[in-house]
């Protein structure tokens, strides 16, 4: 980070000495706009060979591409484990991911664990190359699936959120522990499918050691929705199938609830994302099962905007925000706070027209997504 900010330093003492140097070392400029926490601006990256040295606000100069530039997707929601069985067969939430024995879990227990982990490692090759720097999985298979997940990503510039589950519903606290010791807290099932006893237990451990416990919620049918808030989860997932009364009530806990558009569309449900935002619920975005929808934030956000319009619709900006800002909110990731700054996760989005947040959130493929930046550093896909 001091080299970075050495060469900016550098930048501004050749634009006084010798203007031929300057043009060397900042010739390139990357985008015409930035999406900032207050909306969309005029903008762009300065670059110095692969770093990004600056961000400049205001009228970007010609030579720079057309591009939107967005804070990195984080995908708040996903089950890479599945994803060597892509793609999945039609069926019901529970026949296709039900636990204990739905397809994708008698699918879990047959496979090859190396057919698994490379399955996995392909995701996040997909994720990192359309955008995305962070994501929450939820890992079955117990300590065994929390090792086969942080094999797949050695190496993986992508910042992982691993949450567990235990492989027995019978799992005791020292178990529970050992878990938590080696991941980032636990991503549960639903009240529905497992002891509720069990589910107090991890939620409290979690919660002691400062991890997250997170749950899915009221899917194909309504979970009593105080059982679930007295487990203090950090957020829900799905909460397709919720009374309105309920949503209000996880904005008045502040529970945020990941949605999972595609995977929705795939069992016909509704994330129904403009109610939620009218109940002042948090919302971000999840890819969920890698079976059922490969891990590509930007389609997720044009699914969450295309079946947004049946309920009043959101706009092309709330819609990228979601899969933005909200889910670093949600999960605590690294926050972008008041500005961009050069060395935040950013993904450069090429566009055509001049209505750039429409274009990405309604007709933009993953190809235009051009380049992303970790920390400073250009890296082209
Ligand atoms: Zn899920």
């Amino acid at each position: 980070m001091r080299r970075r900010k050495w060469l900016v330093l550098l930048d501004k003492v050749f634009v006084w000495n010798d203007p031929s140097l300057i043009w060397n070392m900042t010739a390139d400029f990357i985008g015409r706009w930035i999406l900032t926490n207050e909306g969309l601006e005029e903008g762009c990256l300065v670059l110095a060979g692969d770093e990004v040295v600056d961000v400049r606000m205001g009228r970007a100069p010609l030579e720079s591409t057309k591009s939107l530039i967005v804070p990195c997707f984080v995908n708040a929601h996903t089950h890479l484990g599945d994803a060597f069985a892509y793609p999945s067969p039609k069926g019901t939430v529970e026949e296709i991911v039900g636990p204990p024995d739905g397809y994708k879990h008698r699918r879990l227990r047959e496979a090859d664990r190396d057919i698994k982990v490379r399955a996995m490692r392909e995701s996040a090759r997909l994720m990192l190359s359309t955008g995305s720097s962070v994501f929450a999985d939820f890992r079955e298979e117990g300590v065994e699936g929390v090792g086969m997940i942080l094999e797949a990503m050695t190496g993986s510039l992508l910042n992982p959120i691993i949450l567990s589950r235990p492989l027995n519903i019978d799992a005791g606290d020292v178990e529970l522990r050992e878990m938590l010791s080696r991941c980032d807290g636990f991503g549960m099932s639903s009240i529905r499918d497992i002891p509720y006893d069990l589910l107090e237990r991890a939620s409290r451990l979690a919660r002691a050691s400062g991890k997250i416990f997170a749950l899915h919620s009221s899917e194909t049918v309504r979970d009593d929705i105080d059982r679930v808030l007295d487990l203090k989860p950090r957020f829900l997932i799905h909460m397709t199938s919720a009374l309105e009364s309920d949503l209000v009530r996880c904005s008045e806990a502040r529970v945020p609830i990941v949605v999972c558009p595609r995977s929705n569309e795939f069992f016909d449900m509704d994330p129904r994302i403009p109610i939620l935002l009218r109940h002042g619920v948090e919302v971000a975005l999840g890819t969920d099962n890698a079976m059922i929808a490969p891990p590509d934030m930007l389609f997720e956000l044009q699914a969450a905007y295309r079946l947004s319009r049946r309920r009043g619709g959101i706009s092309p900006e709330l819609a990228i925000r979601l899969a933005t800002y909200s889910g670093r909110k949600v999960l605590n990731a690294e926050s972008i706070t008041t500005e961009i700054s050069y060395d935040d996760d950013l993904a450069v989005i090429d566009v055509t027209g001049d209505e750039p947040l429409t274009e990405v959130a309604t007709a933009a493929g993953s190809a235009t997504i051009s380049a992303i930046s970790l920390g400073g550093r250009l890296r082209r896909p």
